[in-house]
């Protein structure tokens, strides 16, 4: 692996500079600065574990999220296909990032973009979205995946009902898995010169997962592909119990991963083990991995790497390799994740051992 640059490194060498810069030319467009993201050693967060761990920082891409990669390519899919034609629409059911990727790719190709996104996200997501031009459409979290106001059903009603639109289809269409095992995958594998042996994501779709699975899978088939799922969503144990049973799941407050059934494009039969992680540690690790490492991410980069900081603790091995995904920027969830008042009214701030010590006069 390359070495890491720290700050009391000695003068990185040409090669070594020649690998990490990018931008020597001008773009295109600002599609073309999409992936080839940094890996970042999270060894503050990591202290006293022997096991390196690194994160894959996808809040990089010029949207703030992992789902830049899949924006395009399932516009194409729908070009191709002669599903979408000039000045037609493009529908999605979003929590938010995806709908940022794909009216990044809409605004260069000049496609209308109506979004649907469930209300439990963020005031942030809805305003990013309205910026890009994008038409919003909330509907209610708590509803079944098969109610009509469920935020799938209601995009794929859009459609049905306007001339020239197409659903972009993030749960089914293949162009999605594929963009993570074109771009995502072989960047993980040559950023750690093919040592890593254990890979931790999330799924929402499942893409990133399934993508970079088969792809690291295929290079060497040892490597460990481990699922972080919020506490409520039913992937976890539809992946124990191999499919069987209906588990009815729980609200949790984690944005973009989880679900309340399969989706098309997640291939559980990559993945090799499921951790459970609460919103409670999620968002800790988010705060801590912004106070520690200066790396601003959401609540699904906190739930995976805390899932990766329990892998790592349990290998306990100088030579494994775990990266973890930094999936979006934690700017989208200022009023949560980051605002105290909302996480102590749910009940996810610890008071601090500080604050004790002030109050008790010690
Ligand atoms: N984190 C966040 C914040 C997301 O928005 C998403 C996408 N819904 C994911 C993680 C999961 O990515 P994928 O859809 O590729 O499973």
């Amino acid at each position: 692996m390359a070495t890491p640059h720290t700050s009391d490194a000695a003068p990185a060498d040409a090669a070594v500079q020649e690998e990490h810069i990018r931008h020597r030319r001008p773009y295109g467009s600002v599609l073309e600065t999409i992936g080839w993201t940094p890996m970042i050693r999270l060894a503050r967060v990591a202290r006293g574990i022997r096991t390196p761990l690194y994160g894959k920082a996808d809040f990089f891409n010029p949207g703030g999220s992992v789902k830049d990669r899949v924006g395009m390519p399932m516009i194409e899919s729908h070009e191709r296909a002669g599903t979408l034609k000039p000045g037609g629409t493009i529908v999605e059911a979003t929590s938010g990032n995806t709908g940022v990727g794909l009216a990044i790719a809409a605004a260069l190709k000049g496609y209308r973009c109506i979004f649907t996104m469930p209300d439990k996200m963020s005031q942030e997501k809805v305003r990013l979205l309205k910026a890009f031009g994008a038409e919003v459409i909330i509907t209610p979290t708590a509803v079944p995946h098969d109610h009509p106001q469920n935020y799938v059903m209601m995009a794929k009603r859009i459609v049905s009902e306007t001339p020239g639109a197409v659903l972009a289809g993030q749960f089914e269409n293949p162009a999605n898995p594929a963009a993570h095992m074109a771009t995502t995958g072989p960047e993980i594998w040559e950023q750690t010169d093919g040592r890593i042996t254990h890979f931790v994501a999330g799924a929402g779709t499942g893409g990133t997962i399934t993508g970079v699975a088969r792809y690291l899978k295929s290079k060497n088939p040892n490597i460990k592909i481990i699922a972080a799922d919020p506490m409520g969503s039913v992937l976890a144990e539809l992946w124990r119990s191999k499919g069987e049973g209906h588990p009815t799941g729980a609200p949790y407050k984690v944005e973009g991963v989880g679900q309340d059934c399969i989706p098309l494009t997640l291939d559980m039969s990559v993945i090799d083990e499921f951790i459970s992680v609460s919103d409670k540690d999620a968002f800790g690790m988010a705060r801590r991995l912004t106070r520690e490492e200066g790396i601003f991410v959401g609540g699904s980069a906190g739930m995976i790497a805390h899932a990766a900081m329990n892998v790592a603790r349990r290998l306990d091995d100088p030579d494994a390799c775990v990266v973890t995904f930094l999936c979006d920027t934690g700017e989208r969830y200022l009023s949560k994740v980051f605002n105290d008042e909302w996480m102590r009214e749910n009940q996810m701030l610890d008071v601090s051992p500080t604050t004790i010590a002030a109050v008790l006069g010690n």
